[in-house]
């Protein structure tokens, strides 16, 4: 622990944090919401919480728990691919660790409770949005059974600060807020950077380095310590165990249609949970190369680059643990990684499609194939999934086309319409990119939809003399199409249903069987974009009933319904993508 007093942008060399004694209390912090289950795990009621006069105060670091020593973590990381140098959380204080009996020990931390000793040039401030987003998701991925950190209590108050939202010049005055976040450990890949041979303030620190990893392994892995007396061979499986559940982790996000939009080495988990829920989307329409941190240019982060950034990231842990371990071991453990991230993507996904007693090779084309349909016709992530339970059984004698009417009908509803896409035109494109596109447009009405509804595109196209052809696109003959691509994809999958039951088993219950798998591995509910940006709204006005509706709809995202008044969660797919922020 580094003990200064002193606050702003420094430099710390040889500590793993320093200490927090300069406390800035927010202006009348009053709670937003609380989450019975987080609040549980440190052994909290929300009676207790209600309760006490001072909680708001509290749980927001604007007051000293008993017995807390606030601190923030030094860290290095690679961001956006580069090494960054010296980072240290400037947002986040860390507060302590709780032990209960029932749930057994927790860290605590507030996020967005002032300026801490590696804030540089930020204010250690949370706004009521980025706090609102990040306490909701926390809890719906929680609820999800996806591993995350949690969310125990948001509080907002009357400290304003400014930021630009849009990104546009334009700087509003924001509430101040902090959310209480918890779990057994925040450690990061990068915290173990600072003292690698490497790079960083601290480079070279083995001694620092054999410490945390000792702390580590030992406090959260018990089992790969207790059965390796070789230390070297003890390092190997913890690596291979944060490999194994990073992997786990990422194919989780796929499955579901979570987007992580900084997969920086400083959000990457030890533990292998979310972390960090800065700019994140979840996906309405499916789309690979959907990226959801407007900043993120290049695409380094979309959709379809989650799993090898993850890959990326790791090769940077083993480098950062150099000697402790073994280089080449380490290497092929690397290489397990896509292999070890395909089996736990395929294995959730053919869950998601109810193939539940059987492997076969050509499922993991199905899934391809499910995907670019989903994508040709703009079909919503969510949805889709959640709509495939209702696809019938295949009788012996029954007609396809009758049988698969009703759910071609489903899912074609919550596909693209023309209408929607009007507003996910894009104003100006390169030659080259607009010819493609063009050509993509005569065969699929999503495209078609975008050129067709954007002047700036139709003003290029009639530049270039290809209107024509855009417009000679018969888009009921196109409408015609998508519908016999879904209901040949649904007649493949149905073929694929009934070999489920080949040799073994009582049929009525193979059916059962499916249904609970479908429904309780593809959500009925995830936190859309919009969804939060409505809870935002209200609580900005001081209405905070929506974030409590949501956080509770959200809690259990695969019930069939809810008395709560669900049907706005499962929304239509919404084309007006809010962007993500942090
Ligand atoms: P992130 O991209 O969210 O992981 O943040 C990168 C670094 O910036 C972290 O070390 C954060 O603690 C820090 N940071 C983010 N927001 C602020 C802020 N408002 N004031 C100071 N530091 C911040
Ligand atoms: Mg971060
Ligand atoms: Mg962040």
């Amino acid at each position: 622990v580094n003990d200064s007093e002193d606050l702003g942008s420094r430099t710390v060399h040889a500590a793993c944090f320093s200490r927090i004694r300069t406390f800035q209390p927010l202006l009348r912090p009053t709670f937003v919401a609380q989450s019975p289950a987080a609040l549980a795990l440190i052994g909290l009621s929300i009676q207790d919480v209600l309760s006490n006069p001072l909680g708001p105060e509290y749980l927001s670091g604007s007051r000293l728990l008993p017995g807390s020593e606030p601190a923030a973590h030094c860290y290095s990381g690679h961001q956006f691919g580069l090494f960054a140098g010296q980072l240290g959380d400037g947002a986040v204080m860390y507060l302590g660790e709780v032990e209960t009996e029932t749930h057994g020990r927790w860290e605590i931390q507030v996020k967005g409770a002032g300026v801490t000793p590696y804030s540089r040039d930020g204010d250690g401030r949370k706004v009521l949005r980025s706090s609102i987003r990040e306490f909701l998701c926390s809890e719906a991925m929680a609820a999800l059974g996806i591993p995350s950190t949690r969310a125990a209590s948001l509080v907002t108050s009357d400290l304003y600060v400014t930021r630009d939202p849009l990104n546009n010049g334009r700087r509003i005055s924001e509430r101040c807020s902090v959310v209480l976040r918890t779990f057994l450990n925040f450690l990061f890949f990068y915290y173990i950077n600072d003292f690698s041979g490497l790079q960083g303030p601290s480079a070279g620190r083995h001694d620092i380095r054999t410490q945390l990893l000792d702390y580590v392994i030992e406090n959260f892995y018990p089992c790969i310590q207790l059965t390796h007396s070789n230390r070297k061979d003890r390092n190997m499986a913890f690596f291979r165990e944060v490999m194994n559940r990073t992997a786990n982790l990422v194919a989780q996000w796929q499955c579901v249609g979570f987007c992580h939009g900084v997969l920086n080495t400083d959000n990457m988990s030890i533990l292998g949970l979310t972390l960090d829920y800065g700019p994140f989307s979840f996906m309405d329409r499916y789309d690979p190369d959907f990226v959801c941190n407007a900043s993120d240019k290049r695409g380094r982060y979309s959709y379809q680059a989650q799993s090898s950034a993850c890959h990326w990231n790791l090769a940077r842990l083993a480098e950062a643990l150099g000697s402790e371990l073994k280089v080449a071991e380490a290497g092929a453990i690397l290489d397990e990684f896509m292999p070890t991230y395909q089996r736990f993507y395929l294995g959730t996904m053919r869950k998601k499609l109810g193939l539940v007693r059987k492997e076969e090779e050509e499922d993991s084309q199905l899934i391809l194939d499910l995907l670019r349909l989903m994508h040709n016709t703009g079909a919503d992530f969510t949805n889709t999934f959640r709509l495939l339970s209702h696809i019938p059984w295949p009788e012996w004698g029954d007609s396809e086309q009758v049988a698969v009417g009703p759910v071609v009908d489903l899912i074609l509803k919550q596909c693209a319409s023309i209408e929607e896409l009007k507003v996910a035109n894009k104003p100006t494109m390169e030659d080259g990119e607009l010819a493609m596109i063009l050509s993509m447009a005569q065969t699929n009405p999503v495209m078609f939809g975008i050129v067709a509804d954007s002047p700036g595109v139709s003003e290029q196209l009639v530049r270039m003399g290809r209107l024509k052809e855009l417009i000679s696109t018969d888009q009921d003959e196109l409408k015609e199409k998508q519908r016999d691509d879904w209901i040949r994809w649904i007649s493949r999958y149905r073929r694929r249903l009934s070999r489920e039951c080949e040799g073994a088993g009582d049929l009525s219950l193979i059916k059962e069987e499916r249904l609970t798998v479908m429904n309780s591995t593809n959500p009925r509910v995830v936190l859309r974009n919009y969804i939060a940006q409505n809870a935002i709204q209200a609580a900005e006005r001081g209405d905070f009933s929506e974030v409590k509706r949501v956080l509770k709809v959200l809690g259990n995202p695969y019930s069939e319904s809810d008395a709560s008044g669900l049907s706005t969660l499962v929304g239509p797919c919404a084309f007006k993508q809010t962007v993500a922020y942090d």
